[in-house]
């Protein structure tokens, strides 16, 4: 009698890992300008206390890798890594960019530049557990950190040095557009990335397998312009294909018949709605844009 119902509430467990990548996989319409399953850092209201871990990217320069990123590109106001900063390739957003600096709207040009970004991986101190986190460090972070990593004598604080670091501190007040950060200084001891031994293995190997610009995603110039023209898919671009060129960009190209390159362009027809709204400058996706 027991034994019939021992099945009946069989439960399959998955790992604890799956539940955590699931957690983080982008919402299927939404492209991400890192891969999926990476852990990413926001920064959180009030004291943030991190540690920068060590860039292991072949002739790192730096302890994070420039990144340039639109913002709010399209009506569902997705991030992409600009193309032709980063690669020298063609970018539909900047090429918008020069023709709205042409005809005089600076304004709308202005909020279609490429924002300049800081890539790098970080242990939230107040979050261990979380591991290495992604961040996309904005500009004053960056250059406030490198300013306070030379002490009162003038010599230089590696501050991301795997076992004689420092942890970087800051303050943030506001959202969105509004975001401050205050107070950005390095810690006044130096140590490891962890005390604990094993953790500081599993991060630092972590972080060399997973170097930030192997993670970052990239999606070419179709399929950007696709999203930040606001066109459908091919089906629906007869009635825009004869237009010319010169209105706004809308529809200016055909597309989708490329077939399937990476996994963003089977995601077109989802994200791409009517209408052209990059002028936008409200941000929405849950990307952290503070400036
Ligand atoms: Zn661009």
């Amino acid at each position: 009698m027991a034994k019939k119902n021992k099945d009946e509430f069989e439960y399959q467990g998955r790992s604890a890992a799956k539940w955590k990548e699931h957690a983080q996989e982008s919402a299927g319409n939404f492209d991400r300008f890192v891969r999926d399953g990476v852990n990413r850092f926001t920064p959180k209201e009030g004291n943030n206390r991190l540690r920068i871990l060590p860039p292991y990217w072949k002739d790192a320069e730096d302890w994070a890798y420039n990144i340039f990123i639109h913002y709010g590109v399209g009506p569902d106001e997705q991030s992409y890594l600009c193309p032709k900063e980063m690669k020298d390739e063609e970018c539909p957003v900047c090429e918008e960019q020069t023709r709205l600096n042409r005809a005089g709207e600076t304004e709308d040009a202005k909020a279609m530049k490429a924002s300049k970004r800081f890539g790098c991986w970080v242990i939230d101190r107040k979050a261990e557990d979380e591991g290495p986190q992604f961040w996309s460090m904005p500009f004053t972070i960056w250059r406030e950190a490198n300013i306070s990593a030379e002490d009162e004598d003038g010599a230089i604080r590696e501050f991301d040095h795997p076992t004689k670091g420092f942890d970087l501190l800051f303050k943030k007040e506001g959202t969105g557009l509004h975001t401050k950060y205050l107070g950005i200084k390095l810690a006044t001891k130096k140590g490891p990335v962890s005390v604990d031994v094993e953790d500081q293995k599993q991060w630092l190997g972590y972080v060399k397998k997973n170097k930030v610009p192997d993670i970052l995603k990239f999606y070419d110039a179709n399929h950007i312009e696709a999203v930040f023209g606001g066109t459908k898919s091919s089906d629906d671009d007869e009635d825009l294909d004869d237009k010319p060129k010169g209105k706004k960009k809308k529809g200016k190209k055909k597309k989708g018949k490329k077939g399937k390159k990476g996994n963003g362009t089977e995601r077109l027809a989802k994200s791409a709605k009517k209408g052209k709204k990059s002028k936008k400058k409200k941000k929405g996706n849950g990307e952290e844009i503070p400036f």
